[in-house]
């Protein structure tokens, strides 16, 4: 009975999510537009639809199998999908119709290609995306040894996911045989469930008959099996010619000299705060952190050498699998309208720099709260190129801040570095160059993450913002503030809880599950594992329970811990160079 009653409550909630969705897709009107059609293989049509004023839309056939269409539904929500820059591109994989000037050649045979293309024209500040339902238009075969492929691309991981179906299965297996009469209501609920979602909506899956029970088994094994998609077969290959270059180095010693002074206040009364190991590639090594016992400064001890950062740094922003790390980065917007309204009580800047911009998700945000201000980016990497294409920044600089010091100096507002000291060897070198560059009556606006944050100390190397061994240098916030009035900027606005986000149990969670469950070998990590599928299932599957009290905990002790100490696990100061 309360097995039951679980199951159908689960049911309704996702029937009505997945209704609402499905029944808010619009419907296109047929016509001749001047848009192109991009179809994949084995889609049929002999009509032609009016796109109207997008730039392009994603096509979704009437009859696209159910399993497609449910995957569909689950990542993109209709009503708020054309209007809202942060809801990544999706696509049924049928086909679309597009503008000339953003068509592209996509390869018609690997469904995930034709998301990554949608998700390449979504990406445009610009560009106006859609997605509706083609009346004519006849869904190809759909290909499901390309759903594991196409569940990473959107960040989810199929071997969780399949966990997760397999309890729900096992639930009604069990009501079924604990209380028959009982079960059969919760077996029919879980037969539905298809059914109730796309009654009455524009879509009709042609496969809609086959019942649940039976197709869930079938869709494990060839969710658990599956193809790799295009860009991983890519990845793969950058990898495998990386291998060398791995093999050469493995096994060497990339620390420095331990110091046995603070880098900050020079006191040599020092504790040992972390030791971790690199959580996310598994790069082989150990690393420490101390805190300096004086002033609590807390820093990568020894650290590494140029040479091993660049080990350590090598396939990472691709190697995560870069779908999940901008799954991260683009999910959560409250950040970056945070840093923005901080700064308006003071000034209205005209022109802004970001330093350690990433992909200027920052100055996508901010540009909502500060429409009339210009942007522009400063990183290292390729992304900040990409940020100014795609619209987010208005001109970028690939390098170091160093680098253009002489040719920014006196030209910005406002200069911002959001979790981007922690990264850097030098920190107050960093600083100096921000005083310098700064006019007179501008701003410095600084995020990092806070080492003086309760669970940072109490999770150990799993609390995520230690981060080894990419962080070399956690300052504390009274620190800072005195190392920029040492250079003449005054502190005018602090933040510590509002900066914080509650997700420490969550994150904590996932780093520890991450380290138990095997991977997959890789250039800097060759052994195979034994058994490694069925070990990564039971390491998430046991892992889903602990997930839900993860989330229990951040959403209460975590969220009260921060607002009755107005502490969080990161920090923002805003400094007036007077
Ligand atoms: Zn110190």
């Amino acid at each position: 009975m309360i097995l039951t009653a679980l199951v159908v409550l689960v049911v309704l909630v996702d029937v009505l999510r997945l209704r609402s969705r499905a029944s808010k897709l619009r419907v296109l009107a047929m016509g001749a537009g001047e848009h192109k059609l991009l179809t994949a293989t084995g889609v049929r049509s002999e009509d032609s639809w009016d796109a109207g004023d997008a730039d392009l839309v994603d096509l979704v056939p009437r009859d696209l199998p159910t399993v497609a269409a449910l995957d569909l539904l689950g990542s993109v929500d209709p009503a708020k999908y054309r209007s809202d820059r942060w809801a990544r591109g999706a696509s049924a994989s049928q086909a679309v119709l597009v503008r000339d000037e953003y068509a592209e050649t996509v390869d018609p045979d690997d469904p995930t290609e034709l998301v990554a293309f949608v998700r390449r024209v979504k990406d445009h500040v610009h560009a106006e995306v859609d997605i509706a339902v083609a009346p004519g238009l006849k869904a190809g075969p759909h290909d499901l040894g390309y759903r594991a492929a196409t569940l990473r691309q959107i960040g989810k991981r199929p071997s969780l996911w399949i966990a997760g179906s397999m309890i729900g299965y096992a639930v009604v297996a069990a009501a079924v045989v604990v209380d028959w009469p009982w079960g059969l209501v919760a077996l029919a609920a879980y037969w539905a469930h298809p059914v109730l979602v796309f009654a009455g909506t524009p879509l009709r899956p042609r496969d809609l008959w086959v019942p649940r029970f039976v197709r869930t088994p079938y869709l494990w094994l060839k969710t658990a099996g599956g193809k790799k998609s295009t860009a991983e077969l890519r990845q793969a290959e950058t990898l495998k010619q990386a291998a060398p270059w791995y093999t050469e180095r493995l096994g060497r010693d990339y620390h420095e000299a331990r110091r046995d002074t603070c880098p900050s206040c020079g006191s040599s009364d020092l504790r040992r705060w972390v030791t971790a190991h690199d959580l996310v590639q598994r790069k082989p090594g150990t690393f420490t952190m101390d805190r300096c016992v004086r002033c609590a400064h807390v820093w990568q001890n020894p650290r590494l050498s140029e040479e091993g950062l660049g080990f350590y740094y090598r396939d990472f922003y691709d190697g995560l699998g870069e779908s999940s790390a901008d799954a991260v980065f683009s999910g959560k917007t409250a950040p970056y309208y945070g840093r923005a309204r901080m700064v308006e009580p003071f000034t209205t800047p005209a022109r802004w720099l970001d330093v350690g911009s990433g992909h200027a998700h920052f100055c996508l945000g901010a540009k909502e709260v500060l429409p009339d201000t210009a942007f522009d980016g400063l990183d290292q990497g390729a992304a900040i190129e990409d940020a100014a294409r795609l619209g987010r920044i208005e001109q970028a600089y690939r390098g170091s801040f160093k680098d253009f010091a002489g040719e920014l100096k006196g030209r910005y507002d406002v200069i911002s570095m959001h979790h981007y000291l922690e990264h850097v060897r030098d920190p107050w070198e960093e600083l100096d160059i921000a005083a310098d560059v700064l006019p007179e009556g501008g701003y410095l606006l600084i995020e990092l993450p806070d080492p003086e944050w309760r669970l940072g100390r109490l999770f150990g190397q799993y609390w995520m913002p230690w981060f080894q061994p990419q962080h070399q240098h956690m300052m504390p916030i009274d620190n800072l503030e005195h190392a920029l009035a040492d250079r003449g900027l005054i502190t005018v606005a602090r933040e510590r809880s509002k900066a914080h986000l509650c997700n420490d149990f969550t994150l904590a969670l996932l780093l520890f599950l991450g380290a138990k469950a095997p991977r997959t070998p890789a250039p800097w990590r060759p052994e195979r594992v034994r058994l490694r599928r069925v070990r990564s299932f039971l390491v998430w599957t046991l892992g889903i329970p602990a997930f839900f009290v993860a989330v229990a905990l951040d959403q209460t002790v975590n969220r009260f811990l921060a607002a009755r100490t107005d502490r969080g696990n990161a920090y923002r100061l805003l400094a007036l160079k007077a």
